[in-house]
C-alpha cells in the first residue's frame, strides 16, 4: 500500500478536483449545450448567473448526525432550479476523521458550545460528512450530474470551512471564486443547507467578493441554534444580499 501523508493528500485532492474539473468544464458545458437535456432553459443564454447548492449531503438531512430539520424536503426543488442554470457548482462538507470542530476530538466540551481556536470561535459539531462515508455523500435524490464542478471544503484537519468560498480563517480560499470569476460569473445563487451556517456564510463571501448574491427561498433550511435564523436574515438585509423566490430574478 502507498503510504501518502494526510496532509499531503487532503492538499492534493483540492487541487486534483479543481484541476479535473477545469479540463473537463468547457466539455460539460458544450455537453449541456449540445444534448440540450432535460433543462427547461428558462434561463438559456444567462451566463453571467451561477448557482451553488451548498452541502446538500445525508448528514445535514434527516437521519444525519448532524440533521437539519426536513433538510430532504428541498432536494426536489433544487433539482427543478438547477435545470434553469447553466452553471451549478455543488459544495461538499468534506472532513477528515480527527477534524477540529468534532465534539469526539474536544472532550468536555458540548455541542453546539464554542472553543477558540486560531481563527476565532469554533462550534463544536458532532462528527459528521466524513470523508468516503455514506454520511458525506450527496442525498440519494439530488441530481449531481447537473453540476460543472463539486468544491469540497472543510479536508484540512485545523480549520473549518463553512463557506464555499474561503475557509473559516476567512483567508485559505476553497477555488471557487476563481473559478466564477474566469467565468465572467455576476450573479451568484445560492441554495441548500443549511440556511444560517453554510448557505449565510457562502452568501456573505459571495458578496464580499463582488457578485450580486440571492439566496433562494425555499430552497434552504436552518438548522436553528439561538439566534441564528434572525441573525443571519438581519445580516442579509444590512448587506444587500437579496433573499426571495427564484422567479423574482429570473
Ligand atoms: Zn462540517
Amino acid at each position: 500500500m502507498i503510504n501518502i501523508s494526510k496532509r499531503s493528500f487532503f492538499k492534493g485532492l483540492g487541487t486534483i478536483m479543481l484541476s479535473a474539473f477545469s479540463a473537463n468544464i468547457n466539455n460539460n458545458l458544450l455537453a449541456h449545450t449540445e444534448k440540450n437535456d432535460d433543462r427547461t432553459n428558462s434561463n438559456f443564454g444567462k451566463d453571467k448567473d451561477a448557482l451553488i447548492v451548498v452541502d446538500l449531503q445525508n448528514d445535514f438531512c434527516p437521519g444525519g448526525t448532524l440533521a437539519v430539520k426536513e433538510g430532504d424536503t428541498i432536494v426536489s426543488n433544487i433539482n427543478e432550479i438547477q435545470k434553469k442554470f447553466n452553471y451549478v457548482f455543488y459544495t461538499q462538507d468534506w472532513h477528515p476523521k480527527d477534524h477540529i470542530s468534532f465534539s469526539t476530538n474536544n472532550k468536555g466540551k458540548e455541542v453546539f458550545s464554542t472553543i477558540d481556536v486560531s481563527y476565532g470561535k469554533q462550534v463544536i459539531w458532532p462528527p459528521h460528512c466524513i470523508f468516503n462515508t455514506e454520511g458525506a455523500n450527496f442525498h440519494k435524490d439530488l441530481e449531481v450530474k447537473h453540476a460543472n464542478a463539486i468544491i469540497r471544503k472543510g479536508f484540512r484537519k485545523n480549520i473549518d470551512s463553512y463557506s464555499g468560498f474561503f475557509e473559516n480563517d476567512k483567508f485559505t480560499p476553497t477555488g471557487l471564486s476563481g473559478l466564477l470569476k474566469s467565468l465572467k460569473i455576476e450573479r451568484v445563487f445560492i441554495c441548500g443547507l443549511a440556511l444560517d451556517f453554510c448557505v449565510n456564510y457562502t452568501a456573505i463571501d459571495a458578496k464580499n467578493i463582488g457578485f450580486e448574491t440571492i439566496v433562494i427561498k425555499g430552497a434552504t433550511l436552518p438548522v436553528n441554534i439561538g439566534n441564528s435564523v434572525k441573525n443571519t436574515l438581519q445580516g442579509f438585509k444590512d448587506m444587500g444580499i437579496h433573499y426571495g423566490e427564484l422567479k423574482n430574478y429570473i
